[in-house]
């Protein structure tokens, strides 16, 4: 299986515009962006999410062929780039207004609460679907080229974990939220690869010093309860995406970080990184 990180930020990508911060001065001097949270499962041609510049992840990473989609939530980090679906399948030749599109839609993986979310968005709605750029296929459960791919629901938000699993090699996909997988551990066991969010480093913030109990930062995703989840379900490999700015770490830090939890095998994402299981 081959695995492509399109983009490896979280909701605010970097170099931030106007900031000179450590990470984004690092990041501009390496010619580095990360960019939204997007994953492409290349043996599939399977996108996960797409962010609002994931156009120019795709053209970046040289993808040409979108078959599917799955989306992790309706967040706007993981869901604005939607008018990607209008970008692939819009011609001339089949353009019949509310009629739809003749040819190539692209399937999308989803469950029918999320499915219920995204039709309050009209452009989804109306245009997306209507026009048959996209083709929702709802449930939990889909097979994909000899593939099983398996939807599970981590929280009420309604935020979706994606196993991805053939033969013996098992992925688990966790775009955003990584704290619920605590709540769906059973389905965590023998993985090759956990791909999730890192979780928020509450020390060394950029802009704060100290947390107060009542801060929003203390119902997120940590990164001590995350890799108190890794040390307990221990898959084979972690890659950590999502990774925010506001965490103020630079590559250094990421890879002193990787180092000091190497019997763990955890990874710290760019963008363009490929996994090969
Ligand atoms: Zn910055
Ligand atoms: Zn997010």
């Amino acid at each position: 299986m081959e695995i492509t990180i399109l983009g490896s930020a979280g909701s605010l990508k970097a170099p931030r515009i106007g900031c000179e911060c450590r990470v984004c001065t690092e990041l501009r001097e390496n010619h580095l962006i990360r960019g939204g949270p997007s994953i492409f499962i290349n043996d599939l041609n399977l996108l996960i999410d797409t962010p609002d510049d994931i156009f120019c992840l795709l053209n970046k990473n040289n993808i040409n062929k979108i078959s599917s989609v799955f989306y992790s939530h309706w967040h706007h980090d993981h869901v604005a780039g939607m008018a990607l679906f209008e970008n692939i399948n819009k011609e001339l030749n089949n353009c019949l207004g509310d009629e739809g599109t003749i040819n190539h839609e692209v399937k999308l993986f989803i469950p029918k609460d999320l499915l219920k979310v995204l039709e309050q968005n009209t452009y989804f709605k109306e245009v997306l679907v209507k026009r048959k750029y996209v083709k929702p296929v709802v449930g939990e459960y889909h097979d994909l080229n000899g593939f099983s791919l398996e939807i599970i629901r981590m929280c009420d938000l309604p935020c979706y974990c994606l196993i991805i699993s053939k033969d013996e090699k098992k992925v688990a996909i966790c775009m955003d939220h990584g704290k619920y997988l605590n709540d769906i551990k059973d389905k965590l066991d023998n993985l090759d690869l956990l791909i999730c969010n890192a979780g928020f480093f509450n020390k060394e913030l950029k802009g704060l010093d100290v947390i107060s109990e009542e801060h929003p930062l203390n119902k997120t995703t940590s990164f001590e309860s995350t890799m108190k989840l890794i040390k307990e379900i221990k898959p084979k490999k972690t890659v950590f995406l999502h990774i925010e700015e506001l965490w103020n770490k630079t590559l250094g830090d990421f890879e002193a970080i990787e180092k000091e939890h190497s019997k763990y095998n955890i990874k710290f994402a760019m963008d363009g990184l490929k996994i090969n299981l």
